[in-house]
């Protein structure tokens, strides 16, 4: 098994090999921290959107979805504190002009200081710099890193600039005579999906008749002009989130944060990814918008990081957009107090929100997935790349293969493909040996493989291969479909 940086690069690249991921634009050499997905990468991607939406949307009777316009009106970020705030301290190197975000910049000095065996030493670089950066103390920051002498990874120098702020969004205009400069047309790529829900908070509690305590889902696109984008799908300049605001009684945060940070868990858990592998992490540095903030945390080859935020956000949002729209954002709680006796009456709802990066699941996924197995004996070594992915994930359910070109086979292995295709993704392959086309399998984490051989002829019987254990057993042609629709369920 390749360590964990190497077993990174091995992920990575098997995500190109196999048709998973592509840099952007690559033939002219790839644009940073942007990717485009495959033909297997968009269907493992669009599965992990499904099951996400089903599970928050479909299951549960008070949360319905959304779909909000990428661009909105330019008020809306002055209004959620992204044009003051959204901001990363940054500092750079003089000597190799390379820029870092500082926290990144500790953070890895302390991941070597740990692979030596100073772990003690490390975290508590660490507990002095998570104090400074919740009090903004940039002065302090730097002569942190100057009295540990962190150097930049280029120049191996330690000549570095002062620290300063930088905004992440990146900004565009609206019409064909403005420049971006011109403030009346400056639009921005939204850095966020949430603000899509606040604005339209009354649109659908109106609408929809909605009852608080409910909740509003959406799936799409935030771009984000990350200054240090690296390490794959995990920072990218364009990626995609799946958020859930949910709308509540004032009062009432502390029971529902404790209810979504469970509820979240357990759906990463209920895919059957091991618990040791997940852990919270508790800010230290609330955001300008939080009352209480967590990250579900999953151990990637590149150590614990951050794949969910659940956030209480209070009332922060609405009240802001109330403020800067001049429009009411408030709702008429018609149940009674249980003191008076009357209705509670009008009120802005407070707001947890659990916002997950769908390209960081994704990742996520694969790191969990992707073995590389020693098979075969001392003899006859052999070797296999698998990803064993849930089967409800994974790209294709069913490869569906005839043993030979000929004898009627293919004509078999075509009836079944015909039975099956409109049920779940399936993949019909003749070319190469059996054992060959298995291993391609393997490697795109099909978990089912059938087989159309002569018996299957006489006694309309297939081989079912299952990418796991890799054991075969026989089952009739005629069990293939509710079986496979069955585990995937
Ligand atoms: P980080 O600290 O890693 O920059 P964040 O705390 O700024 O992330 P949030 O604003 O809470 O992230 O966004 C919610 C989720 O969106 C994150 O948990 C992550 O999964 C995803 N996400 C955020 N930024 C990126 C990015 N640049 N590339 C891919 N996914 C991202």
């Amino acid at each position: 098994m390749a360590n964990d940086t190497n077993r990174f690069l091995a992920i990575i690249s098997h995500s190109k090999e196999y048709g998973f991921i592509f840099p952007s634009s690559e033939i002219y050499d790839g644009l940073a921290a942007v990717y485009d997905y495959g033909q297997w990468g968009s269907e493992l991607k669009k599965n992990i959107k499904d099951h996400w939406w089903k599970s928050m949307t479909q299951m549960q009777e008070n949360i319905v979805g959304i779909d909000a316009a990428i661009f909105m009106h330019p008020t809306t970020w002055k209004a959620s504190g992204h044009v003051d705030n959204f901001n990363d301290p940054m500092i750079d190197n003089k000597d190799s002009k390379k820029r870092y975000r500082v926290d990144h910049l500790i953070e890895g000095y302390v991941d070597k200081l740990k692979a030596d065996g100073k772990t003690e030493e490390g975290e508590a670089i660490i507990e002095v710099m998570e104090a400074l950066i919740a009090q903004d103390d940039f002065a302090g920051l730097k002569k942190l890193i100057e009295d540990h002498k962190i150097k930049c990874a280029i120049s191996e120098t330690s000549n570095w600039t002062d620290i300063r702020q930088f905004n992440l969004m990146f900004a565009t205009e609206f019409g064909s005579t403005a420049s971006a400069d011109d403030a009346d047309n400056k639009v921005y790529l939204r850095p966020e999906t949430a603000q899509g829900i606040f604005v339209n908070f009354l649109n659908v509690q109106k609408t929809g008749r909605m009852k608080v305590p409910f909740g509003i889902a959406q799936i799409g696109k935030a771009f984000r002009n990350e200054i240090v984008a690296r390490q794959f799908i995990f920072r990218m300049r364009e990626f995609e989130q799946m958020e859930m605001q949910f709308f509540i009684r004032p009062g009432t945060e502390g029971q529902w944060y404790e209810y979504w940070k469970t509820e979240r868990m357990k759906w990463h858990q209920d895919l059957g990814i091991p618990a040791e592998k997940y852990r919270f992490h508790d800010h230290v540095k609330l955001a300008h918008y939080a009352k209480a903030a967590c990250d579900i945390e999953f151990e990637f080859p590149i150590g614990f990081k951050e794949v969910e935020g659940i956030h209480s956000r209070g009332d922060f949002d609405l009240t802001q957009h109330q403020q800067f729209s001049k429009k009411k954002l408030q709702y008429f709680d018609n149940d009674l107090d249980e003191s008076t006796g009357k209705p509670i009456g009008n009120y802005i709802p407070y707001v947890v929100e659990t916002s997950i990066g769908l390209d960081r699941m994704f990742l996520l996924v694969m790191s969990n997935s992707y073995r590389e197995e020693e098979l075969g004996t001392p003899e006859k070594p052999d070797t296999r790349v698998v990803l064993q992915f849930p089967p409800k994930l994974a790209p294709i359910k069913l490869a569906i293969l005839p043993l030979t070109k000929k004898d009627g086979l293919p004509e078999i292995a075509r009836a079944i493909m015909n039975d099956c295709k409109s049920e779940f993704k399936c993949f019909y392959e003749e070319k190469d040996t059996i054992g060959k086309r298995y291993r391609r399998m393997d490697a795109l984490g099909t978990p089912f493989c059938i087989t159309v051989d002569h018996q299957s002829k006489e006694d309309n019987t297939v081989t079912i291969r299952y990418r796991d254990n890799m054991q075969q057993e026989r089952i009739p042609i005629s069990d293939v479909k509710q079986m496979i629709a069955k585990q995937i369920r």
